[in-house]
């Protein structure tokens, strides 16, 4: 944790350690959050009085629960399942299930706490919540994994529903996953309803919902660049991660015309010096989403060369992409960035960069979308496939694409009316903060003490 200068922000984090020990990334998401709030609402005794900061700091409820499911050995397997129910002011409970073997209460802690201000940014009425277990989907056949899905689903159907808390997909949870999940369901409840997104199209899924994050981490470094009269064209980009993220990240960079010079997963990175092509992204895609493939084999027909171990972030790059995982660019990595002329990053993958990295990227020129900003886009969508499952209708692409666009645009306009800087550039984590804060805490007081 970066050093606390301010007394009232230091005696309000000691609170939250003492109430949540042993939670570093959840005690991370916060501070990061409350050190932009807490002078914001210095003199506010309103908001202070009716604790409204301290309240969002507490999720409303966690569930955690035991998963058993049978391996294709006949071995009977234990599991723990979690959902994090953290605030509901604004609309049901949203925010996507993870399954990895690293989940613990404290990443879907920080998790649900950052998705009930990106939920609040997009304006759409969307409350903030995440779940997951610590299950390895890695290695696993079709068949565990679908029983371990139905298994997860038997005690999560318990405290969901399409107006309570409506889940979705991320880490080692895609389309696949969804469609066991929501098939269990709906054979426990025997209701066709928008209980989950990131659905199928044929059973109630959106247009564009599995490419909306990685476009929509694009549209706002569009936005970002059109402050200073630039574009992506030519652009070179460092993305990191080959999952969901990345590959639409990837996707849209190319179709705009920039040049993606890395993607890499948890063993390494490969740097293709002349970019990728259309070609070897399909070729990814399919090696990672039907093939379980690792990046180390994407060398030959690339003209790549391959790091073990490393990140993209040491690459000579002009735009950086973290589509991986929280905490991926750290002190070294971000002095490389700054060092490299790095002119901005939009943040994939949520809460990316270290408390350090962010101080060191501040005191640069360099422009930073934060995740709960700059990934917005996926769960806008999400609420976009939630009102056409109520509605019983579904978009075209273009439709919810035009929408996406729309919603990252107000959303970067948010971040500039409530981040400008006396020197005229945006602190974008602090616009998203405020912008992301109001909206949940004016609904909070309409409430009174709740
Ligand atoms: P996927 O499971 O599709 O892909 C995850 C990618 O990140 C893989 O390339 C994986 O590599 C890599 N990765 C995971 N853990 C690590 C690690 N510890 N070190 C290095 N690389 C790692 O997930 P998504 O693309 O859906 O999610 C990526 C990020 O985006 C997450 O932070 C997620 O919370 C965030 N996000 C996702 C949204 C969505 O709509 N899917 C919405 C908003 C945010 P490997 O295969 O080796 O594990």
């Amino acid at each position: 944790m970066s050093d606390i200068k301010d007394k009232d922000l230091a005696a309000f984090m000691k609170g939250v350690i003492r109430r949540n020990p042993g939670e570093p990334e959840f005690h991370q998401a916060v501070q990061e959050v409350a050190m932009d709030i807490i002078p914001y609402i210095r003199d506010n005794e309103r908001i202070k009085k009716m604790r409204i900061l301290e309240r969002m700091t507490e999720p409303d409820r966690i569930i955690s629960f035991r998963v058993v499911w049978e391996d294709d050995e006949g071995n009977i397997r234990v599991n723990r399942g979690y959902r994090v129910q953290q605030n509901n002011a604004i609309g049901p409970y949203k925010g996507g299930i993870r399954f990895h073997p690293t989940v613990t209460q404290s990443i879907l802690k920080f998790l649900a706490f950052e998705q009930v201000f990106k939920n609040s940014l997009t304006g759409l009425p969307l409350g903030g919540g995440k779940g997951g277990a610590d299950f390895n989907p890695k290695g696993k056949s079709d068949r565990e994994i679908m029983r371990f899905c139905q298994a997860f689903m038997t005690e999560l159907s318990k405290y969901i529903g399409p107006d309570t808390d409506v889940p979705a997909g991320d880490i080692g949870v895609g389309g696949r996953e969804v469609g066991y999940l929501f098939g269990q369901y709906k054979r426990l409840k025997d209701r066709f309803e928008g209980v989950l997104t990131g659905k199928g199209v044929e059973f109630g899924g959106s247009a564009i919902r599995p490419e909306a994050t990685g476009y929509g981490v694009v549209y706002m470094m569009e936005c970002m660049l059109e402050t200073k009269g630039d574009t992506l064209k030519g652009k070179t980009c460092a993305v990191s991660g080959s999952g969901n993220v990345a590959q639409f990240c990837t996707e849209k960079l190319i179709e705009l015309g920039a040049k993606v010079i890395s993607m890499s997963d948890s063993g390494g990175t490969i740097y293709v010096k002349d970019g990728m092509s259309r070609e070897n992204l399909e070729w990814v895609m399919d090696l990672k989403n039907n093939r379980s493939g690792r990046m180390s084999e994407c060398v030959a027909g690339f003209g790549a060369k391959y790091y073990e171990g490393d990140r993209p972030w040491a690459l000579p790059c002009e735009l950086a992409f973290p589509c991986a995982t929280q905490n991926e660019i750290e002190t070294a990595d971000a002095h490389a960035l700054v060092k490299n002329e790095c002119i901005a990053i939009s943040e994939g993958a949520n809460m990316p960069s270290s408390p350090e990295a962010i101080d060191i990227i501040r005191t640069s020129s360099m422009m930073h979308a934060p995740s709960k900003a700059a990934n917005a886009g996926g769960v806008a969508v999400s609420g976009l496939e939630m009102s056409q499952n109520s509605l019983r209708m579904s978009w075209s692409r273009d439709e919810v694409d035009a929408h996406l666009k729309k919603i990252i645009a107000n959303i970067h306009t948010k971040c500039v009316d409530k981040g400008m800087r006396d020197d005229g550039n945006v602190d974008y984590f602090k616009g998203a903060n405020i912008a992301g804060f109001d909206k949940v805490a004016n609904a909070m007081l309409a409430y009174g003490a709740l």
